[in-house]
């Protein structure tokens, strides 16, 4: 077992340090201007809920590196898993001399995903790699070639899907031209459209753009994130995502949910689409899946799955056997330790939190989310006008008192809030009280 990393908030030095500052300097001399950090500090170590950066600072993570380390960054099942693995090879791949890593994480997404259809798992490295994968099964399916993706949305940084993707800046501006065959539908974002559009009404706006401008013959499938990540941690209106997939099911249609951001107890369920009871033809899944490693997978409809002629799916690194161990540890923790029960936790401790904060600040327009994936959008007071710079300047404040806080929202104007699932209550309500006084100080 590794050391356990306290888990307090420690500021050694200021943010940041002169260690992250020399790094720093290196990383802008070698590393490509267009990979941005939010923070300027260097990691060491991480675990639980604070990364130590090389300074000696424990900050308090509400990032999880982008919602990956939901049972912690070294949680202890997955490094002895992995040093495991990682002793007995690292690599054979499975297109050559496969292992049983690989058949075990798709035995175990075959019973933890939604439905008690046959299934079947093709497994890949990267979000982005997995949702490509959904669309090339959907069309190998269907015969059909369109894709209909949403506003907000996004599905990563790859060509067809940064097509996909709703953002051009900074995700598409000048990477262009994008694939063909991608159109973008209207969302539910309850915010913005008011109580006057329930989620049975914002579908029926939906259906009404893709009927007319795409036409269920030509569609191969529609791929959603049942909660947006980067596109602002919108929850659509109930009702919206049943009536989208039903509408699917009498279309033929290949109903694809991108749960690559709010898989594997996140949300508080062990994936977002069981809070309305959705069944999706195909899922998409990564980040949390495997504790850090790089793992994503495809899993859905045997018959669908299937339809991907033998060699047509595949890569090099696909469901690494080091990634896979990663994952059934991850699964393990998942499990063993109740981690879906604890986001429902986290998810009423952050919402008081979130909701004392608006009652004192104006400019927080609303609150919203599920589980460990809940979101403050920050507007200018009394209205839905988007106020990016306060998102920025409450993350800045957080950031200098060692409170990693990222944004993200289609205006940049979210502030959101995914700790890894191992944070302790001391942990969060300190971050809380940082972020407290940041909301304070920037008004
Ligand atoms: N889909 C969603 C919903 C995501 O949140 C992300 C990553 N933020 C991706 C796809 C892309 O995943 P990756 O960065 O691993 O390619």
């Amino acid at each position: 077992m590794t050391e356990q990393l306290t888990q307090s908030r420690h500021l050694a030095t200021a943010i940041p340090g002169p260690r992250s500052v020399a790094l720093m300097n290196r990383r802008a001399a070698t590393v490509a201007r267009g990979v941005g950090s939010t923070m300027p500090v260097f990691a060491a170590r991480a675990g639980g809920g604070v990364v130590e950066d090389v300074d000696g600072n424990r900050l308090i993570d509400l990032g999880s590196g982008i919602a990956v380390t939901t049972v912690g960054a070294s949680a202890f099942r997955v490094v002895d898993a992995v040093r495991e693995q990682v002793a007995a090879f690292t690599h054979t791949c499975f297109m050559i001399t496969p292992y049983e890593g690989y058949v075990a994480v798709a035995e175990a997404l075959d019973r933890l995903t939604p439905g008690d259809h046959a299934k079947r798992s093709a497994l890949f490295s990267s979000g982005a790699e997995a949702v490509e994968n959904a669309v090339k099964i959907a069309r190998a399916f269907t015969g059909r070639d369109a894709v209909v993706a949403f506003d907000h949305a996004y599905h990563g940084r790859t060509n067809l899907t940064m097509a996909l993707t709703a953002k051009s800046m900074p995700y598409k501006r000048g990477f262009g031209p994008f694939a063909p065959e991608v159109y973008r539908a209207p969302l539910s974002y309850p915010f913005r459209d008011g109580p006057g559009l329930d989620g049975a009404g914002a579908a029926r706006r939906a259906i009404d753009v893709i009927e007319k401008q795409v036409g269920a013959a030509d569609l191969a499938a529609v791929v959603i994130e049942p909660i947006q990540g980067e596109g602002g941690f919108i929850v659509p209106a109930p009702g919206f995502l049943p009536a989208l997939r039903d509408w699917c099911a009498e279309n033929g249609v290949v109903f694809v949910a991108d749960e690559v951001q709010t898989g594997f107890a996140r949300t508080g369920a062990m994936f977002a689409c069981e809070h309305e009871g959705v069944v999706p033809d195909l899922i998409v899944t990564a980040k949390g899946i495997a504790g850090g490693l790089p793992l994503s997978a495809v899993t859905g409809r045997a018959e669908i799955m299937d339809a991907a002629h033998p060699g047509g799916l595949g890569g090099t690194y696909g469901g690494n056997p080091l990634a896979c161990a990663a994952a059934l540890a991850a699964i393990e923790t998942i499990e063993a330790e109740g981690l879906v029960g604890r986001a429902r936790e986290i998810e009423r401790l952050v919402l008081n939190r979130l909701t004392e904060l608006r009652r004192l600040d104006p400019r927080i327009g609303d609150v919203r989310g599920r589980g460990a994936m809940l979101a403050a959008e920050l507007v200018k007071p009394g209205g839905e006008r988007p106020d990016p710079a306060s998102a920025a300047a409450v993350a800045a404040t957080a950031h200098a008192q060692g409170v990693i806080v990222l944004t993200c929202g289609t205006y940049g104007n979210v502030l959101r809030f995914l700790p890894p699932l191992s944070a302790g209550d001391d942990l969060l309500h300190d971050a809380f009280d940082v972020l407290a006084e940041a909301f304070a100080s920037t008004r």
